[in-house]
């Protein structure tokens, strides 16, 4: 969530290092089904790996693999951090 100090260039400047960027989107939004097993493989080795998480978290990115995470597991996480 975007906040008075921080731009939205401030904002996703992660982005700039995501080891993803050479991805195509096919990798971190599979067809329903289909497997996610590449795209967490990728994200293990992501320095950016938790400003992605977090990101997605903050603006609630249903889709897709973020930060390592699949929607499912992003969600189960909330649930856990909401306590
Ligand atoms: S954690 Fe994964 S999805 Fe996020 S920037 Fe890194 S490689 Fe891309």
């Amino acid at each position: 969530m975007l906040n008075d100090t921080m731009t939205a260039g401030q904002e996703l400047a992660w982005q700039e290092t995501a080891l993803c960027r050479q991805a195509g989107p096919e990798f971190f939004f599979p067809a329903p089904g289909s497997s996610t097993r590449e795209a967490k493989q990728l994200c293990g080795a992501c320095e950016q790996r938790t400003a992605c998480l977090e990101y997605a978290l903050a603006h609630d990115e249903r889709f897709g693999v973020w930060g390592g995470l699949s929607e499912k597991e992003r969600f189960a996480l909330q649930r856990t951090r909401q306590g």
